[in-house]
């Protein structure tokens, strides 16, 4: 099959030609296939908001790309460029997102066509709320159907009002606060869901570097992340936390961090919390940061030489006109769709290697996964064993020290506690991404076909659709 990967198309093409290459390794029919790619529903609407004593239109989608596990996820997007074929090929990237690391749901994406920054906080809630009830009216939004989550320009304040929205309109529904994930705590959410994909890229590039083949394939040295050189595409809640994670607990260089105003550079590194807080008092920009080196034009340093880049904003940052010039050994998708199909094939030409975004961004929609349990489950993650582990554990110590052995006193302190929700929804992510991973450098080296990870991620995926439609009797 020949796929046009000299000339850039548009995002949700882009996804498509993915999907293509990956088919051309499987044993799919060809009206499966062509069903399996394509978005199975999509609804746009239009309403009308008061703003300022004028009524203002806005338009927004949802779409649905498989749902052959229900309830179909993924986030809503609030920004001023989302248009239906981005909306669609995030409904897409969700569903083999969902596919790779076995969290059982359809794919689906949101957008409302809005700059969030024009609005005051009273509007956007009016704003989202409507938003809500539209899709709540057309069956868009229900634990059971379709679960919403943050995306670019949403956060835990607009999965709240959407959540009470939902409650307004469907009192009854016992499972009213499964109805979207990424929620505030006190509204039944889960901890540890805000950091939950830049912790998850940083559990995924943590597994990368336990596989010796793999980093040398990359050009790469060593078993861990500690003092490689970083660059950040974006410091949005994603890049934060993978950039913030990678500093402090891997002790990895963030040599780059790169905004919408502008970039920073320091090549003995940049302290990211020290960044970010710049960034919250200065209009979300790092226009005038004082300790570093600062450029106008921030995507000149998406070709600074590096070990890892990390594009964690928009799609297509990485795209033909700049593929070539890019020095990175490693590229980790954090965003969705930052490396378009044609530059993908000259980075392949150029020996670096691309973690995708289907694996490595899933830490997101884990996580969502884990709150949708806890709030089918109606009981927090932890509750019934937290203390029955931590009597069992004294006993073991009790035990090991009637037998005359004296343990440290740090030892007794971290055996004797029971696990947190924390800790279970970051040790549960933690496996989920090391599980993926292994999966597919393992379809990766084991077929001479697959030519990168992407693929790789793809197939497994795409099997695993394939495979549910057909246990539905869908085919053979
Ligand atoms: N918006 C996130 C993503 O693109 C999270 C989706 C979710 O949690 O449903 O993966």
């Amino acid at each position: 099959m020949s796929l046009p990967a000299d000339k850039e198309v548009s995002f949700r093409e882009s996804v498509n030609l993915c999907c293509d290459l990956a088919m051309t390794t499987l044993d799919i029919p060809d009206g499966m296939a062509k069903y399996i790619r394509n978005v199975n529903n999509v609804y746009q609407v239009r309403f009308p908001v008061k703003i300022k004593g004028q009524v203002e239109t806005f338009i927004g989608w949802r779409a649905v790309h498989s749902d052959h596990k229900l309830p179909a996820k993924g986030g809503i997007r609030f920004a001023p460029n989302v248009n239906q074929d981005e909306v669609e090929a995030l409904a897409a990237l969700m569903s083999y997102k969902c596919a790779l690391v076995d969290v059982p749901f359809g794919g689906s994406k949101g957008g409302l066509l809005i700059d969030p920054k024009k609005y005051e906080r009273d509007e956007m809630e009016r704003i989202t709320r409507r938003f809500a009830f539209e899709l709540i009216q057309k069956d868009y939004i229900g634990s059971a159907t379709n679960v919403p989550a943050p995306d670019m320009g949403t956060g835990q304040r607009e999965m709240a009002w959407i959540v009470s929205t939902y409650a307004s309109h469907r009192h009854g529904d016992i499972n009213q606060l499964g109805c979207v994930t990424g929620k505030p705590v006190s509204m039944g959410g889960i901890q540890g869901r805000v950091e939950a994909t830049g912790r998850g890229v940083v559990f995924g590039l943590r597994e990368f570097f336990r596989h010796p083949e793999d980093v040398k394939k990359a050009g790469l040295q060593g078993n861990s992340l500690e003092g490689k050189k970083v660059i950040i595409q974006g410091l949005g809640n994603v890049g934060y936390y993978t950039a913030n994670i990678l500093q402090q607990e891997d002790q990895a260089k963030i040599i780059a961090i790169l905004e919408w105003d502008g970039g920073l550079y320091d090549p003995n590194g940049l302290d990211v919390d020290d960044v970010f807080q710049y960034k919250v008092n200065n209009k979300g920009g790092v226009t005038g940061y004082p300790k570093a080196e600062y450029f106008e034009d921030s995507k000149s340093l998406l070709e600074r030489e590096c070990d890892i880049l990390i594009p964690a904003a928009m799609e297509a940052v990485i795209n033909r006109s700049n593929a070539s010039k890019i020095q990175a050994k490693l590229i980790a998708e954090a965003a969705n769709g930052p490396v378009t199909f044609a530059a993908e094939t000259v980075l392949k030409e150029k020996g670096i290697v691309i973690i995708p975004d289907v694996y490595l961004n899933a830490g997101g929609v884990t996580v969502s996964y884990f709150e949708w349990i806890k709030n089918l489950s109606h009981i927090r993650f932890g509750r019934m064993q937290r203390r029955y582990e931590e009597s069992q554990s004294q006993l073991i110590i009790q035990a090991i020290e009637a037998s005359g052995n004296k343990l440290p006193r740090e030892l007794i302190e971290k055996l004797s506690q029971g696990a947190s929700e924390i800790d279970l929804v970051r040790s549960g992510l933690d496996d989920t991404m090391r599980k993926a991973f292994q999966d597919i450098r393992e379809r990766y080296w084991a077929n001479d076909k697959i030519e990168s990870y992407r693929t790789a991620a793809m197939a497994l995926a795409i099997e695993k659709i394939a495979t549910s439609y057909a246990t539905m009797g869908i085919y053979p």
